[in-house]
């Protein structure tokens, strides 16, 4: 693991790459308390001759940066940072499996470390690096999920923190994912306001796939106004669906017709489209499971059927998941792919 302490009056100390290991801290440590903790999640990937690489992880870094702002955690130099990373992953590239789809997670987090009962900015910090083998999201083809529509709980609010990589976003929906899970439901459909407007699902970004009264397809999101984490999967699916939709780069087996839109959609707009047999597809994107397909959503008790294509992936996801898999691989070359 990669371990860095920061104090108020020396700054950063001196990185230190040494075996994982339990971590001492005192009991009146901030981090423990008061929440004064973030993380981020990226990938390294193998390919077949051996080469490993990163993807976009100067995102990450620049995701971590806003979320320490935040919490008034201490700031970074990103670069720095991801060079530290970099050479973890070298010492640590025997545990990154061959088989295809696997890789290496890597956890990049930031806790307040000192020993003070009383909220406060934090007068000493630990960064450190953990790393761990992960396997495909779905080894045997896509499966499509269900989400419950949560009227119950929120996961953000404005003005709030869900647009930041936060400890304290998480731990509140693990009951409410309990009761999903108990109900027959997979994740939360994290809903907003009195229009239930859509946000995210579970711990991913959420698209939806329209059909216009032209036929064409428009390509959904809700936009980042502070309760959206900003994705790295998302703005890559964005990027991806823009460039093609403007000529720039063409997907194979992507649609042309296709209009991409970041605003706001509510529950209602989403019934309206169904019911119409305008509701195309509907699903999740994140690091962990890159696209999933979701085939239902409970909502004020009833359920919603949503399209998902044969082999569980929609008309839109499909190529795009398969440019964006490329991409991520090494298989298709691009410079969203970093050499490790
Ligand atoms: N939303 C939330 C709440 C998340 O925790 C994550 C995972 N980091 C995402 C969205 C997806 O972000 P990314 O594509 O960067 O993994």
């Amino acid at each position: 693991m990669l371990a860095i302490h920061w104090d108020a009056v020396n700054g950063w100390g001196q990185p230190n790459i040494k075996p994982y290991g339990p971590l001492q801290l005192d009991p009146s440590t901030t981090v423990l308390h008061y929440a004064q903790t973030l993380f981020e999640g990226m990938k390294a990937y193998r390919d077949d001759g051996g080469k490993v690489t990163l993807f976009r992880p100067d995102m990450n870094m620049k995701r971590m940066n806003n979320s320490a702002k935040r919490i008034a955690l201490p700031t970074f130099h990103g670069d720095a940072l991801l060079e530290l990373i970099k050479e973890l992953i070298r010492l640590d590239r025997h545990w990154i499996p061959q088989e295809p789809g696997h890789s290496l997670y890597i956890r990049p987090t930031l806790i307040g470390t000192q020993r003070f009962i009383g909220v406060a900015p934090p007068t000493e910090a630990l960064l450190f690096v953990i790393c761990s083998p992960v396997g495909p999201y779905y080894p045997n083809g896509f499966k499509p999920i269900a989400l419950y529509g949560t009227t119950e709980y929120i996961r953000a609010a404005p003005g709030g923190t869900g647009a930041y990589k936060l400890g304290v976003n998480y731990a509140p929906g693990v009951l409410p994912q309990k009761q999903a899970a108990k109900a027959g439901y997979a994740q939360n459909l994290w809903l907003h306001g009195s229009e239930h407007y859509l946000t995210e699902v579970g711990t991913m970004n959420m698209f939806v796939v329209l059909r216009k009264d032209d036929g064409a397809h428009e390509l959904v999101t809700p936009p980042l106004d502070g309760m959206i984490l900003p994705g790295v999967t998302r703005d890559s699916v964005l990027t991806l669906a823009r460039e093609h939709a403007a000529g720039v780069k063409r997907l194979p087996n992507l649609p042309e017709d296709l209009v991409v839109s970041e605003r706001q959609i509510s529950m209602n707009e989403i019934k309206e489209a169904s019911k119409a047999n305008r509701l195309v597809e509907l699903f999740g994107a994140g690091t962990a499971a890159v696209i999933s397909p979701v085939n239902r959503i409970g909502y004020l008790g009833e359920d919603l059927h949503i399209p998902t294509g044969k082999d569980g992936m929609g008309p839109i996801s499909r190529p795009i998941w398969t440019e964006l898999v490329g991409r991520q691989t090494g298989a298709i070359p691009s410079d969203w792919s970093v050499v490790v």
